[in-house]
């Protein structure tokens, strides 16, 4: 299976910049035969791992970088059910059913992260956050009334505020916001390498730096080939690779595109109240969050191309940028960058991710864990995808199936 080559990030993300556990990890230095392949040893291939190894499979992570190198470690990991896509919007994409099924899947996905790796004691910074969704040019005020009446009606506890609640409570000038609860931050670094330790733990194998380059399903097991000529002989192979899209995976509606985020100086008393993680209705939306040594990450700004080149030389330019919104946003604060950085990222016309068996290939899966919910995605993965190979299914596997 080739899978595309992307410079996936440039700049110093601040999570490579903080001491994290180490994982151990090997050469594959011959053939294996195994339960589980998995490619890809990044969030959606750790938690997969973990998953799979509690279901008592044999795991083997292979990755062509070392653990946790591709996107993971720049992920600003606002780790939120709600989806980019405005639930009323993507009723009108995908039919109301689905679209408060995937919702309420998502939902579901954020509060299993935070309680299995509670459950799991993996140290990463985890916190709970409430989230304000802020008026923009994508939703006005009058959009996000339509917003929160979807959001109630599906269930959803939501807080509309108005522009006086938002001045007053969190000093934010702008129309209105409606308020989410129970969503989560965390190091996104170390929450991947916990979760390879576990898997690590119960017996999974990582073998870095590997590359797969071609995967065959047979009668009986799935042959898959390194670029030196090894063969790992199993019985599913799962493609967790991210933004490097594998070459035999249906690509209808997904593209890469390029988005920058910085991280500010710590200033503990100059944050906003509560802390929530925060992001605006528009497109492109401007995020933000605050870490436990008190900076502010934000992001945002992202552009509608992949050419790497372009991207990184956009680097200083999209920092000032941002900066320059964050301190319009909050003019108390003190917009200087201590970590900047840019990014390829997925996205989808309807920001939902694909995850399932790939079709035409027996016993082959695959995860594109796309766009603002990508963490959250990768749980809906590692969940999913463990219940098409177990035999129980899912009830949500239809939305989010390759076509
Ligand atoms: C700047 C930025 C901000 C983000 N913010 C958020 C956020 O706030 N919240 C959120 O939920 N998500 C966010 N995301 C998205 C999220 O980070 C990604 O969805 C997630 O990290 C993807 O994880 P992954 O494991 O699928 O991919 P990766 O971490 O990229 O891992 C895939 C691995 O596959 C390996 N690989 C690829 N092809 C092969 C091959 N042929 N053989 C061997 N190995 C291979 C790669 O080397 C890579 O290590 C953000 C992303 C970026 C870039």
């Amino acid at each position: 299976m080739t899978t595309q080559h992307r410079n996936l990030r440039t700049g110093q993300p601040i999570w490579l910049g903080k001491a994290a556990p180490s994982v151990k990890f090997d050469a594959l230095m011959d053939d294996i035969t195994i339960d589980i392949a998995i490619v890809g040893a990044g969030i959606s291939g750790a938690l997969m791992a973990e998953s799979l190894t509690e279901a008592g499979y044999s795991v083997a992570v292979l990755d062509r970088r070392k653990p946790v190198m591709g996107s993971t470690p720049a992920s600003t990991a606002l780790l939120q059910f709600e989806i980019d896509t405005p639930l009323h919007h993507l009723a009108k994409q995908i039919g109301l059913n689905d679209a408060e099924r995937a919702w309420k899947r998502s939902k579901l996905a954020v509060d299993a992260l935070r309680e299995r790796t509670r459950d799991l004691g993996i140290a990463c910074e985890m916190k709970d956050r409430d989230s304000l969704y802020i008026a923009g040019d994508l939703l006005d005020e009058k959009g996000l009334q339509r917003e929160f009446l979807s959001r109630q009606r599906a269930g959803f506890e939501t807080r509309y505020l108005s522009h006086d609640d938002l001045q007053s409570r969190f000093g934010i000038d702008r129309g209105a916001a409606l308020m989410s609860f129970d969503n989560i931050e965390a190091n996104p670094r170390k929450l991947a390498l916990g979760y390879l330790n576990v898997a690590i733990n119960r017996g999974a194998r990582i073998y870095a730096p590997v590359e797969v380059a071609t995967v065959e399903p047979r009668s009986r097991d799935v042959l898959a080939t390194t670029k030196e000529g090894r063969k790992i002989r199993c019985k599913y192979f799962i493609s967790a690779t991210g933004y490097e899209l594998p070459e035999h995976v249906p690509k209808k509606g997904h593209e890469i595109i390029s988005t920058w985020a910085l991280t500010t100086v710590p200033q503990r008393e100059k944050l906003w109240p509560e802390r929530c993680l925060i992001w605006e209705a528009s497109d492109p939306y401007l995020y933000m969050r605050t870490t436990q040594d008190g900076r502010i990450i934000v992001g945002g700004e992202d552009e509608e191309f992949e050419d790497e080149e372009k991207r990184d030389a956009k680097l200083t330019s999209k920092t000032n940028a941002i900066l320059k919104k964050l301190k319009k946003m909050f003019p108390r604060i003190t917009a200087e960058a201590d970590y900047a950085w840019t990014g390829s990222f997925g996205s989808s016309t309807t920001g939902l991710p694909f995850i399932g068996a790939i079709p035409g290939m027996d016993r082959c899966y695959a995860v594109l864990g796309y766009g603002g919910n990508g963490i959250t995605f990768s749980m809906v993965a590692s969940q999913l995808v463990r219940g098409l190979i177990t035999g129980t299914g899912d009830p949500d596997e239809n939305i989010f199936a390759f076509r």
